[in-house]
């Protein structure tokens, strides 16, 4: 078993007092801080001119919104800012697992300008995304009363409200649902540099004395990921109270990351374990279902969370024939290079 599962994608209480507030504190992104940041103040001038007199009108709420980014880079967060925003309320739902019953007790409880966040919308079944159309253009909810011959439909209103909708893989959202969510917000792995500076930040806040080396030390491992860098500094913190009476010198920094597995890309054990099967086993070329059997590991964990940053640091190629090792993954994880499949025989 692994010591320290940096692919654990739960939200502990560690980094959920963490999480930035307001879009001043959310690092880095500026791309898409300064859209939304336009979108929003767009609408607040637009609610100060209509007043009253424009409430219940969908002017006065964002549009819906869709956040795209491989786990961790800070989507949940960004929707909890858009409610602080403009002050309403966050609502949060699991696509997988909606149900139209519940769907619509929560649209029936919204308020105008509150913020539905829906996670892994893309892994909504097709039926409630299809119930959810009339909803997002016209604020109405087909709701269907009885069965057989005798059933009808009514109609609800629902208040104006902004769905944000959160996707780590927007290809395989179906194209009329991706066109009723207007702004299209993507975030990208962040620099060492922005990784940096929450660290110190949140060092600050839960009173742990950094230097800046190690900072930058555990921000060159984290990923490029915000939630990695969070767990990242829980385990280290706890070395450095045990080891180093609370102090995190580089040093120490240095000694917990080899303590807890983590190589100097922020690697560990599964990450070996899966370049490991993918040149030892698979001679360097192999199916996404042949690695999830070899690794004893979900499809969906592998190619949503472990290969994009494999990808990101050229250790791997997606081809038509299959996941392909590049020479540098050859290099890096200590295999003679030559032997690797090449990229020309698809
Ligand atoms: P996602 O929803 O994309 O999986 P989250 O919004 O849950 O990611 O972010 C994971 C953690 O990382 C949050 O608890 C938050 O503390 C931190 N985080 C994310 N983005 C930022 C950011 N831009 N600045 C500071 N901390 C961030």
């Amino acid at each position: 078993m692994d010591k320290y599962d940096i692919h654990d994608n739960s939200e502990d209480e560690f980094s959920y007092s963490l999480r930035p507030e307001t879009l001043d504190e959310f690092i880095g992104q500026d791309t898409a801080k300064e859209q939304l940041r336009l979108h929003i103040e767009a609408v607040k001038s637009r609610r100060e001119a209509n007043g009253k007199e424009g409430a219940k009108s969908r002017d006065n709420v964002l549009e819906h919104v869709l956040l795209v980014s491989p786990p961790g880079l800070g989507k949940t967060t960004l929707a909890k800012i858009i409610a602080n925003e403009f002050g309403t309320n966050f609502k949060q739902a699991i696509g997988p697992v909606m149900e139209r019953l519940d769907l619509a007790s929560t649209l029936t409880n919204l308020e105008e300008g509150d913020i539905l966040f829906i996670d892994e919308i893309h892994r909504m079944r097709a039926q409630i995304q299809e119930s959810l159309y009339p909803v997002l253009e016209d604020f109405v909810l087909d709701l269907p009363i009885g069965q057989g011959p005798g059933s009808d439909v009514v109609q609800v209103p629902i208040d104006p409200f902004t769905l944000v909708g959160a996707t780590t893989r927007e290809g395989l959202l179906t194209g009329p649902f991706r066109d009723r969510l207007g702004i299209h917000i993507h975030l990208d792995y962040y620099t060492p540099e922005d990784i940096q500076q929450a660290i110190r930040i949140n060092s600050a806040k839960l009173n742990i004395k950094t230097e800046e080396e190690a900072e930058y030390a555990l921000a060159l491992r984290a990923r490029g990921t915000m939630r990695i860098a969070n767990k990242l500094l829980a385990r280290v913190r706890d070395y450095a109270q045990v080891r180093s009476g609370g102090i995190l010198s580089l040093e120490v920094a240095l000694e917990a990351l080899e303590f807890f597995g983590i190589d100097e890309k922020g690697l560990n054990a599964q990450d070996y374990a899966y370049f490991k099967a993918l040149i030892d086993t698979f001679s360097g070329r192999a199916g996404l279902r042949s690695l999830a059997v070899a690794l004893s590991e979900d499809e969906r964990t592998i190619s949503e969370v472990f290969e994009p940053y494999y990808i990101k640091q050229g250790f791997l190629m997606l081809t038509p024939s299959g996941r392909v090792a590049t020479e540098a993954a050859y290099k890096y994880f200590g295999y003679p290079t030559g032997n690797q499949p090449s990229l020309f025989d698809i």
